[in-house]
């Protein structure tokens, strides 16, 4: 039977449009579990979709921030793609019957929305995210939560000597991009992110942002065991280029924290070429760019790479 393929990057992924494709997505594939790790500050829905039903879990993860919302669009598709290949092809063929993939599209849906809509899709804080934004009502470069907290700077990694960094930028409070908030997962996001993590110990975790072709990883101390093995083998099926964090991208970040913290692989993968943000239309390319890659990764932590132990959680 021919599906017709849905037009993921046809709009941005606002409130409304993330409703249609949910919709969608639940009809074409009544087997795909659409869950909440939580609320966003502003009360929405802090969506997962879980494929597959065992222990081992498997964490993809999109727009951290505001304007790389096309991430969440790249990874609507993969689920819808990689339904469509479960449905063909069964579910032991693509996860094995020992994986859990959990895809939480978007963790930062308040930043999206105003990154899309301006200062009134923060609701009771447009005034303050205004003063934020230093009185400018164009919000296209808009990276925050609705608090003004860059929730990539927001993990507990890192947090202090970060906190050096950032006065040295003069930033000192909430702000367009950068801000690190008052407390390590200060934001209700972060939190529930970090709470999902301590419960599932992913044993492979990709965060999609954008843009420059590049994955990085964090190299903890002790490293991660095949942590750089794997990058390579990200870097060599996406084509981007492999390296380490540095300056202010190398502190509190959720790739920082899972290397640090929990002592697992974890890779954040700056997708497309371009100036932020980028289109709808662009993310068409960085999923055909990525895909080998998503698909991969389900099986490749399957054969215990990266190592395994200590990555079942209690479900
Ligand atoms: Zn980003």
């Amino acid at each position: 039977m021919h599906q017709k393929s849905y037009p993921f990057f046809e709009k941005p992924p606002d409130e409304i449009r993330q409703k249609e494709i949910c919709v969608h997505l639940r009809e074409a594939h009544p087997m795909l579990f659409c869950g909440e790790i939580g609320k966003s500050t502003l009360g929405r829905p802090l969506r997962f979709f879980r494929i597959g039903r065992g222990k081992q879990a498997i964490l993809y993860v999109g727009a951290h921030h505001g304007m790389e919302w096309v991430t969440s669009l790249v990874l609507f598709r993969f689920v819808d793609d990689l339904m469509k290949a479960i449905s063909r092809r069964g579910m032991g063929n693509l996860l094995g019957k020992d994986r859990s993939l959990f895809v939480l599209p978007m963790l930062n849906p308040d930043g999206v929305e105003i990154e899309l809509h301006g200062a009134s899709a923060a609701g009771l804080l447009r005034d303050r995210i205004l003063a934020q934004n230093g009185g400018n009502e164009d919000f296209t470069h808009w990276q925050a939560n609705a608090r003004g907290v860059d929730l990539n700077h927001n993990y507990d990694a890192g947090f202090g000597a970060y906190k050096e960094k950032e006065k040295e930028m003069g930033i000192f409070g909430g702000a367009p991009t950068r801000y690190s908030g008052p407390a390590p997962f200060s934001e209700s996001e972060s939190a529930a992110m970090r709470d999902f993590l301590l419960f599932t110990h992913p044993a492979l975790t990709l965060t999609l942002h954008t843009q420059g072709e590049e994955i990085f990883y964090h190299k903890a101390d002790p490293p991660v065991k095949g942590a750089e093995n794997y990058g390579w083998m990200l870097a060599t099926l996406t084509g981007y280029r492999l390296g380490q964090a540095k300056g202010a991208a190398a502190y509190g970040g959720m790739s920082d924290y899972i290397a640090e913290k929990l002592h697992l692989p974890a890779y954040t993968l700056e997708c497309g070429l371009g100036k932020n943000p980028l289109s709808c239309e662009a993310g068409e390319g960085i999923y055909r760019g990525l895909r080998r890659a998503l698909f991969l990764s389900l099986i490749t932590a399957y054969f215990g790479y990266p190592k395994k132990e200590d990555t079942v959680w209690n479900a």
